[in-house]
C-alpha cells in the first residue's frame, strides 16, 4: 500500500506549530495555497507551508480539501517574507501568514469580488453649491482618475451618499471598467523640482532592480512627497508595482490627490476604514500583479506583490509603524527586509528620522539624502521658548501666547494650538484633602471630558459621571486640573468669540470623514484657531498657517522610557513644521517649565541634526537601541505576584544563554484592567543570539503550564519600555 501525500498546514491559531494533513489522491497542492481543513469538529481555512512531509509512524492523517483557488493565495517572496517576520518577532507562523490575507479569505470566502462601479466625469467644472467642499473634491478626483471605482472613492474618504448626489447632479456617469488591465498613469510629466530637490533626486538609486536604502532627511515642507511622485515617475516601470507607506492620519484626499494627479488610477488604498469588500478588491489587483501604487498604512507591507520594485516610508520615524498588540511587526522594518528580499529600492523620508535609521545611515547602511530647504517661497519657521514659571495662564495658555493668536487672527491668517491630551483636564482633584481620581481597573488617573460630563480611563473602557463634590470628603472645592484640548477649545472660544476653533482629537474625528471636512474647513484658508493632539501634528499642509502654540512641552524631558526625549523632539518639530507652509513666514511659540533645557535650546535652533547625533550618544553610552538588540517579555497576571513569580522564573533560564537580563519589574502602568503587568528587559550585542535565546524561551513557556488567568508575549524592538 503506498502511503498518502501528506501537507503541512498552518492556521489561524496562536499556535506555535503547524498541523500535516494527507492530500486526497489525485490533488495536487502547492504552498501558499488555500485550503480547507477539519480541526476537531470544525472545518478551518488552512495555508499550505510544505507537502511531501514524512507524517509520523502509526498516526492516521485526516484528509484536506482541495485547494479553494488554483493559484497560491501568498506567493513565494510573500511566503519567505512572512515566515521570516515569524522567526525575528517570535509570532506563530500562522498567525503572520494570516495577516497577509483579506478578511474574506481568512474566513474561506472565494476570493472574487463582486462588480464594481466605475465612474468618470461629464464635466470637469460641473456648477455645485460654493460650500459644496466635499462634493468638489469627489469631482476633482473622479475627473483625475476616470474609471475609478466607488471602493477607491469610498476608500479615499468620500461617501457613497456623495457619490450618488454628483450622479444625480449628472456631474458624473458611470463608466465601462478600463479594458487593459494595466491601469495607465495619467501621462502628466513628473513635477517641476526645485534645484534642491534635484539635487536630491539625483543620489536615489537609478535602478529598481537592486537593493538600496536612501534615508531622506528632508525638513518639513522641503517637498518629499513631490520627490517621491517624481522619483515612480522616473524610475518606475509601466508594468512595475510599487508601495508607498504612511501613517495613517497621513492617508488624506490632499495626499491621495497629489498622487492621483500623476498616476490616475494606478493608485490603490489600503488602511484600516476600507471594508471586507474593498480589501478584497485591492489585495486581488496587487496579488495578480496589476501595475499598481499601493498606498497604505502599516499592514500594506505584507500584501502579496508579485512585481514590487519601488517601496517608500513616508514619516519613517512614526511610531504607528508599530503594531502594538497581536504580531508586533514594525511595518517600516519588514519594509527594509521585503526591499532587500526583493532586490529593491526603498526611501525612508522624515524630517525627523528615526535614531535607528540615523545610526544605521552613519554606519553607511543606508544612502543619507538631504534637503535642508523649504520648497518654494516657505521659509522655515522661527521656534522661541515662553516660560511659564509663575506666569499666570489662562486654561494652560499664557498672555504672550494669547496676544500672538489674537495678532494671527487679525491678520487673517490661521493659528494651531498643541496640546498633549484629548478630554477636558488630565485629573479631577480636591484642592481641600488632596483626592485625585483614579480609575477602579488601572494605575491611572481618570480623565474628565466635560462635554458630557465624564471621567474616562485612557486605558480601559471605564466610565463614570462626574461628580460635583469630592467623593472623600465632599469638599465642593473639586476642581479640573491641568490641560487637555477640550478644557483649551472652550477657552480660545471664549477668548476669540468671532472665530471658529476647531479641536481635532481621537474624540472629535472618530465618524468615517470627520476629519475630511474638519481639514476641509481648514483649507478654505479663513482665520481659524485648530486645537488638537498629535493627529495635527503629522504630515499636513495648512499654508495658511502661520502661528503654532505648544501648550506644554515638559512630558517628555523626565519620562522612565528611554524613548521619550526622541519622541517629544520629533512631535515638537513635526508640529512646529505646520506653521509658515504658504509664502507667509511661521512662528512657534513652545511653553515650558524648563527654558534652560539644552534640548529645548537644540529644538528651538531647528537643528534636528545635532539632536539626534546628541541623543545617540546618549544611547550608546546608556548600551542601548539602536546600539543593542532589545526585547521585553511580559506577562500579566491576576496578582503582580503571579506576573513577577512567571518572569523571575525565566530569568535564569534566560540568562544562561548569555544574554543581559533586567527585571522583572512591574510595567510603567503596572495595573490595566485588572491585569498585573510586569516585564522582563533582554539585551545583547548580536541580533542572532537575542533571537536564539528568545526562541527558547518560548519553547519553554509553550511546554510550561502556566498559572491559570496568565499570559505572556513577547514584544521584539519594543517602542515602550
Ligand atoms: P513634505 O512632504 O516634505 O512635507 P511636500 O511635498 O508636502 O513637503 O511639499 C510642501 C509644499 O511645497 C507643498 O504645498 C508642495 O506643493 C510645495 N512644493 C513642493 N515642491 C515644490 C516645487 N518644486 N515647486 C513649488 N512648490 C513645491
Ligand atoms: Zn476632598
Ligand atoms: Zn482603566
Amino acid at each position: 500500500m503506498t502511503r498518502p501525500q501528506t501537507a503541512r498546514i498552518a492556521l489561524n491559531r496562536p499556535l506555535r506549530r503547524l498541523f500535516d494533513y494527507a492530500i486526497p489522491p489525485s490533488v495536487e497542492v502547492r504552498p501558499g495555497q488555500r485550503v480547507q481543513v477539519p480541526f476537531g469538529r470544525q472545518s478551518l481555512t488552512g495555508l499550505v507551508v510544505e507537502t511531501g512531509v514524512e507524517p509520523p509512524p502509526g498516526i492516521t492523517l485526516k484528509t484536506l480539501s482541495e485547494p479553494l483557488e488554483t493559484w497560491s493565495a501568498l506567493p513565494e517572496s510573500t511566503f519567505r517574507l512572512l515566515t521570516w517576520a515569524s522567526d525575528y518577532y517570535q509570532h506563530p507562523l500562522g498567525e503572520c501568514l494570516f495577516t497577509a490575507l483579506p478578511p474574506a479569505l481568512r474566513r474561506g470566502r472565494p476570493a472574487q469580488t463582486k462588480a464594481e462601479q466605475h465612474w468618470r466625469a461629464v464635466e470637469s467644472e460641473a456648477a455645485l453649491p460654493g460650500n459644496a467642499h466635499r462634493q468638489k473634491a469627489l469631482l476633482e478626483t473622479i475627473v483625475a482618475a476616470p474609471g475609478i471605482t466607488s471602493s477607491s472613492l469610498v476608500g479615499a474618504g468620500f461617501t457613497r451618499a456623495q457619490i450618488r448626489s454628483l450622479e444625480n447632479r449628472g456631474a458624473i456617469i458611470q463608466t465601462e471598467p478600463p479594458s487593459d488591465r494595466a491601469a495607465p498613469d495619467s501621462g502628466l510629466p513628473a513635477p517641476k523640482l526645485s534645484p534642491a530637490q534635484q539635487e536630491a533626486a539625483d543620489q536615489l538609486p537609478g535602478s529598481t532592480r537592486t537593493f538600496c536604502a536612501s534615508l531622506l532627511y528632508g525638513v518639513t515642507g522641503s517637498g518629499k512627497t513631490e520627490l517621491y511622485l517624481d522619483y515612480l515617475k522616473q524610475h518606475l516601470g509601466q508594468d512595475e508595482q510599487a508601495l508607498v507607506l504612511v501613517p495613517e492620519i497621513n492617508l488624506t484626499p490632499q495626499t491621495l490627490a497629489r498622487f492621483r494627479r500623476y498616476f490616475g488610477n494606478r493608485i490603490v488604498v489600503w488602511h484600516s476604514a476600507l471594508n471586507d469588500g474593498e480589501r478584497l478588491a485591492t489585495w486581488l489587483k496587487v496579488r495578480h500583479g496589476e501595475p499598481v501604487i499601493l498606498i497604505g498604512t502599516r499592514s500594506a507591507v505584507l500584501l502579496p506583490f508579485t512585481g514590487l520594485r519601488t517601496i517608500i516610508v513616508d514619516e519613517e520615524h512614526d511610531s504607528s509603524y508599530k503594531q502594538g498588540e497581536g504580531f508586533r511587526y514594525s511595518g517600516r522594518d519588514v519594509a527594509v527586509y521585503r526591499a532587500h528580499l526583493n532586490q529593491c529600492p526603498i526611501i525612508l523620508g522624515s524630517a525627523t528620522p528615526s535614531l535607528e535609521s540615523w545610526h544605521n545611515a552613519h554606519q553607511g547602511k543606508y544612502r543619507l539624502i538631504t534637503l535642508g530647504e523649504r520648497a518654494g517661497k516657505a521659509r522655515p519657521p522661527e521656534l522661541a521658548l515662553l516660560d511659564i514659571r509663575s506666569r499666570p495662564l489662562q486654561a494652560g495658555l499664557c498672555k504672550p501666547a494669547l496676544d500672538a493668536i489674537h495678532q494671527t487672527l487679525a491678520r487673517g491668517e490661521q493659528a494651531l494650538v498643541f496640546v498633549n491630551r484629548r478630554g477636558f483636564a488630565p485629573v479631577m482633584m480636591c484642592f481641600d484633602c488632596g483626592h485625585i481620581a483614579e480609575c477602579p481597573h488601572c494605575d491611572t488617573r481618570l480623565t474628565y471630558h466635560r462635554r458630557d460630563r465624564a471621567m474616562r480611563c485612557h486605558h480601559c473602557d471605564y466610565q463614570q459621571a462626574a461628580q460635583q463634590t469630592c467623593p472623600k470628603c465632599s469638599s465642593e472645592n473639586y476642581q479640573p486640573v491641568g490641560q487637555g484640548t477640550e478644557r483649551t477649545e472652550e477657552t480660545l472660544t471664549e477668548a476669540f468669540p468671532e472665530t471658529p476653533v476647531v479641536r481635532v482629537d481621537r474624540d472629535s474625528t472618530q465618524r468615517r470623514g470627520s476629519i475630511q471636512s474638519i481639514l476641509d474647513q481648514v483649507n478654505t484658508g479663513q482665520p481659524c484657531v485648530l486645537v488638537g493632539t498629535q493627529m495635527l501634528a503629522k504630515g499636513h499642509d495648512f499654508p495658511n498657517v502661520t502661528l503654532v502654540v505648544v501648550v506644554n512641552a515638559d512630558g517628555g524631558l523626565f519620562s522612565v522610557d528611554f524613548r521619550a526625549p526622541e519622541q517629544m523632539i520629533q512631535t515638537l518639530l513635526q508640529v512646529s513644521g505646520r506653521a509658515g507652509r504658504g509664502d507667509k513666514p511661521g512662528r512657534v511659540l513652545i511653553q515650558t517649565c524648563h527654558s534652560d533645557h539644552p534640548l529645548l535650546h537644540a529644538l528651538c535652533r531647528g537643528d534636528y541634526r545635532s539632536i539626534a547625533d546628541q541623543l545617540l550618544t546618549e544611547r550608546e553610552s546608556g548600551q542601548l537601541p539602536p546600539f543593542r538588540s532589545m526585547a521585553i517579555l511580559r506577562a500579566e497576571a491576576d496578582s503582580m505576584q503571579a506576573s513577577l513569580q512567571l518572569l523571575d522564573s525565566l530569568k535564569p533560564l534566560a540568562q544562561a544563554t548569555g544574554i543581559d537580563v533586567w527585571g522583572p519589574l512591574p510595567a510603567v502602568i503596572a495595573r490595566k484592567a485588572n491585569r498585573h503587568r510586569a516585564q522582563l528587559v533582554l539585551c545583547s550585542n548580536s541580533r542572532g543570539q537575542l533571537n536564539q535565546s528568545l526562541t527558547r524561551l518560548c519553547q519553554h513557556l509553550d511546554q510550561s503550564r502556566l498559572p491559570p488567568g496568565s499570559k505572556w508575549i513577547v514584544d521584539v524592538d519594543p517602542q515602550e519600555t
